[in-house]
């Protein structure tokens, strides 16, 4: 079997494991934050799990790409800039941010998220800086415009969500929940989760790539389960949770 044939299968099972994802987490909350239980075993420190679990997205991407026979081309390297301004944030940065009381992580999830990042990151990285061809003319394709404005807007929505639920948390009790309130907040539970859609979705585009399809696919088979238990676990906690209020989609879902 060459490696591309490899990478191809690869590609594959991430898919696959995004259809497996879907009805899995429709009927079981992933344990961790808000959703934690007893029974999924040893637990640590969030902070510590959110680098572990997504360290291969930078310190795996990094070499498996500049392997790769065009990664000096400007076209590469600007996928790997958009890929790093998310995931260097993401596992570096925003671990720094959690707050005091948050709870703690199972190492299974930890595992499992360590592992399919590592295989999200080759199937990637792989592609966009050897498998796939872009002609020069690629940074003015509307899908690489479109795409760019997508992740743009995602990554945006994403942060601002982020950075008010950790403030709540800040100004809270420690370990305590409260009505997230204001910008998509007003329209959704989990603007967090739509903008991580929305951004991977627009990677997906920006690239044309089927890998980064896969991503955006699990992406959404991971989180829109979980936008729907926040939403419903919000609503059984506060009794004045705002009705109009959707879980995912502004005024549909
Ligand atoms: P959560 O919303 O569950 O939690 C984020 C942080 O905010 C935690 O510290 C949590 O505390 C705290 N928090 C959550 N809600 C409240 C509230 N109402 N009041 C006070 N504090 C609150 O997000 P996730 O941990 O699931 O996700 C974090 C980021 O990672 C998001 O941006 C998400 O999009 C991204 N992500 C991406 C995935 C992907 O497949 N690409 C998968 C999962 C996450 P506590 O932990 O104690 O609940």
């Amino acid at each position: 079997m060459t490696e591309q044939q490899l990478h191809h299968l690869l590609t594959l099972l991430e898919i696959a494991l995004a259809l497996i994802t879907l009805p899995l987490l429709c009927v079981i909350a992933a344990p961790y934050g808000r959703h934690s239980r007893p029974g999924w075993g040893p637990t640590i420190g969030t902070r510590l799990a959110w680098v572990l679990m997504e360290f291969p997205t930078v310190a795996l991407l990094i070499p498996v790409f500049l392997l790769g026979n065009h990664a000096s081309e400007p076209i590469p390297l600007i996928f790997l800039f958009i890929w790093l301004s998310h995931y260097v944030h993401r596992t570096f940065i925003f671990p720094l941010h959690l707050q005091p009381g948050t709870k703690e992580t199972p190492i299974l999830i930890v595992l499992f998220g360590a592992a399919f990042n590592s295989l999200n990151a080759y199937v990637n990285a792989r592609f966009i800086s050897h498998f796939g061809v872009y002609e020069a003319g690629w940074l003015a394709d509307p899908r690489f415009v479109g795409g760019l404005a997508l992740f743009v807007i995602g990554y945006a929505i994403n942060r601002d969500a982020d950075r008010t639920l950790i403030t709540l948390r800040k100004d809270g009790r420690p370990g305590r929940y409260h009505i997230p309130r204001g910008r998509m907040y007003r329209y959704v539970s989990c603007p967090n989760y739509l903008g991580e859609m929305i951004e991977w979705t627009g990677f997906a585009v920006l690239t044309w790539s089927l890998p980064a399809f896969a991503f955006a696919l699990y992406t959404a088979a991971n989180v829109g389960p979980r936008a729907i238990s926040n939403h419903r676990w919000y609503r059984e906690k506060f009794d004045e949770y705002p009705k109009e209020r959707r879980a995912l989609i502004p005024f549909l879902l």
